[in-house]
């Protein structure tokens, strides 16, 4: 049993993912469980502008697919990046427009898009940055998932050396912990240069260590070839890391599958 808590669809202005299509692709695979996480960011927005009619199209579509589909659930969720900066905005459209699963990421950094190939090599105060905007984010209110940690590092082969930053790190999944938000595995740096899982497997592992057990996998697709494209190798590296089962969603609830 498959699930996938992290996936972008036409619906959001950068994916080009038919529904119908992903639905009957994803149970032919052995799909238990889909989470639809279009972007929310602000409308003025320069890579992910927000667009209120086509979040409440994506919900629509998806209610009407889920009854063709009684074995397959699927999740109307959302990414929403730098919560914290722009909590009454996206406050605003949840209220008209409720989301079954929030997973809060970190895209911008100081102004600068760290989740896509960066113009330079970052440095260690870009990634001290990085994850002290992820601490203040979790400060927020009604956050299911922490996406992506490590993001930034996604474009780098060989990733980047953040050693430093393990107290901050430390900081996040302590906060994660006691909150009960669950930690997304992001599944997409493994066919990308970093060739790893975000976050990398020293995290996983600490996060283990602090006494975390909420993994959740995402891919991050954003186009059907993207889809079921890693998740049979990250359940290999999990497994070898100690996680034997992941979170998915029974009603408003968490519960576990065996990985
Ligand atoms: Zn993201
Ligand atoms: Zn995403």
């Amino acid at each position: 049993m498959k699930v996938d808590l992290h996936i972008h669809t036409k619906y959001s202005p950068d994916g080009d993912i038919d529904p119908a299509f992903l639905l009957r692709v994803a149970l032919g695979r052995g799909y238990r469980q889909l989470a639809i996480t279009d972007h929310i960011d602000p409308p003025n927005d320069p890579y992910t502008p927000f667009d209120p009619v086509k979040f409440r199209n994506c919900r629509n579509d998806i209610t009407l697919l889920q009854t063709s589909y009684p074995t397959l659930s699927v999740l109307f969720g959302a990414e929403v990046g730098e919560f914290h900066r722009n909590e009454a905005f996206v406050r605003s459209q949840f209220a008209v427009c409720p989301p079954e699963l929030v997973i809060a990421s970190i895209h911008m950094v100081n102004g600068a898009n760290v989740s896509v190939p960066m113009p330079k090599y970052p440095t260690s105060e870009l990634a001290r940055a990085y994850y002290r905007e992820n601490l203040e984010m979790l400060d927020i209110r009604s956050i299911d998932v922490l996406g992506h940690l490590g993001i930034y590092k996604r474009y780098i082969v060989g990733g980047f050396n953040d050693y430093d930053c393990k107290p901050l790190i430390d900081d996040i999944l302590k906060k994660i912990i006691a909150k009960d938000i669950a930690l997304e595995i992001n599944t997409s740096g493994l066919k990308r240069p970093l060739r790893n899982l975000i976050p990398e497997p020293e995290v996983i592992t600490r996060y283990k260590e602090l006494g975390g057990k909420m993994f959740v996998l995402g891919s991050d697709s954003h186009t059907m070839t993207q889809f079921d494209q890693s998740h049979e190798d990250a359940a290999v590296i999990l497994r070898k890391l100690g996680v034997r089962q992941i979170m998915y969603r029974n009603r408003n609830n968490w519960a576990t599958i065996p990985l």
